[in-house]
């Protein structure tokens, strides 16, 4: 009886019949009694091993089957923003340090946004330490690579007295 229905155990099932079942009491995949079908399916049943009667729980070699495994692909996900994530101050790091070295001994300015600077400029900022003119964006900003980020800062601002 049990090996008949191994496979397809809730299309075959009616009541009467034995099948596998996780039982919630026993905590272990037994043999239970089938006590009500819904929807061609078997609904509920009654564990060999304990006589507790409980809604029919597929055997685990099913469950097993159906179980994607997210897990694991969301790691990866994970794993790849955390990777994008930590990436982006390195290569601004990089560059830093590219620039530092191309800079050698030359002495930076110190910041002032009244000051008009040009590409390739070093400055001096008094938060974020040394930094390299990499671009001037308009006659206003300018684009600073420093050692650990890229900042648009102000330039040939008009002084106040
Ligand atoms: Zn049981």
């Amino acid at each position: 009886m049990v090996d008949r229905l191994k496979g397809h155990p809730w299309k075959t099932a009616s009541v009467g019949d034995e099948t596998d079942s996780i039982c919630p009491r026993c905590d272990d995949e037994t043999i239970h009694r089938v006590v009500a079908m819904k929807d061609k399916k078997i609904h509920l049943v009654i564990c060999r091993r304990c006589n507790s009667q409980h809604r029919y729980r597929p055997s685990l070699a099913t469950i097993t089957k159906k179980v994607p495994l997210p897990s694991e692909r969301q790691a990866k996900v994970l794993k790849k923003v955390g990777s994008v994530r930590t990436s982006r101050p390195q290569v601004s790091l990089n560059e830093w340090q590219a620039l530092k070295e191309i800079a050698g001994d030359k002495e930076p300015l110190p910041y002032d946004p009244t000051v008009s600077y040009r590409e390739k400029q070093i400055v001096s900022h008094r938060i974020f330490g040394l930094g390299f003119v990499r671009k001037v964006i308009d006659k206003s900003k300018i684009e600073v690579v420093f050692e650990h980020e890229v900042k648009i800062l102000a330039m040939s601002r008009p002084r106040r007295d």
